[in-house]
């Protein structure tokens, strides 16, 4: 692809974050290699993936971050989170308990003191689960998104839905805001 030879214009960090078996793996790959597995095995150590696009004629390199599976302990190093341009927060529209930890997750970026002006997205993912197995709507995603001034999505990694459009939205969101 042309688009990796040329040199990115801007590059962002995005830290993915959530508990465990939300998808957060599946969703990176889904976005970086276009596949799914149904059994993902956990990430061995903590690592990024870059991935380019084009917004608006600028070549935009996000640098996007993976747990290494500490999130089963609610404990990512404040360095995974240090400089982050953009948290991607997920949770499993099929899991009460995923949505519940979405708080605690908030909690924990405040913590660590993620810049003010970081873009926060609250992700429902395993939205092709959502006809049988659904058990937080979208209105009570939406609603929570809202109180902690985030932007909300469903998505599935499976089928891929949605998975662009979040990348895409991040990556515009980041190009527009000021330095
Ligand atoms: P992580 O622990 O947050 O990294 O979650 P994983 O990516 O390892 O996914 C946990 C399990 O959920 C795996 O068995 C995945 O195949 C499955 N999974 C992830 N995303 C989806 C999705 O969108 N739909 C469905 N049906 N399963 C998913
Ligand atoms: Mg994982």
């Amino acid at each position: 692809q042309f688009l990796q030879l040329r040199t990115p214009d801007r590059c962002f960090k995005i830290v993915l974050c959530g508990d465990s078996g939300v998808g957060k793996s599946s969703f990176l790959e889904r976005f970086c290699q276009n596949t799914f597995n149904e059994k993902t095995q956990v990430t061995i150590e903590i690592g990024f993936q870059m991935k380019s696009l084009v917004i608006d004629s600028t070549v935009i390199s996000l640098q996007i971050w993976d747990t290494a599976g500490q999130e089963r302990f609610r404990s990512l190093p404040h360095s995974y989170f240090r400089k982050a341009d953009g948290v991607v927060l997920l949770y499993d529209i099929t899991c009460e308990k995923s949505f519940q930890s979405v708080t605690s997750w908030l909690v924990n970026i405040q913590e660590v003191d993620i810049d003010q002006s970081a873009v926060i997205i609250l992700i429902g993912n395993k939205e092709d689960l959502a006809t049988t197995q659904r058990v937080i709507s979208t209105e009570c995603g939406k609603r929570l998104a809202e109180d902690c001034g985030a932007f909300f999505i469903e998505t599935s990694a499976k089928t891929g839905h949605n998975i662009f459009e979040t990348f895409d939205y991040m990556a515009r969101t980041l190009q527009t805001r000021e330095d």
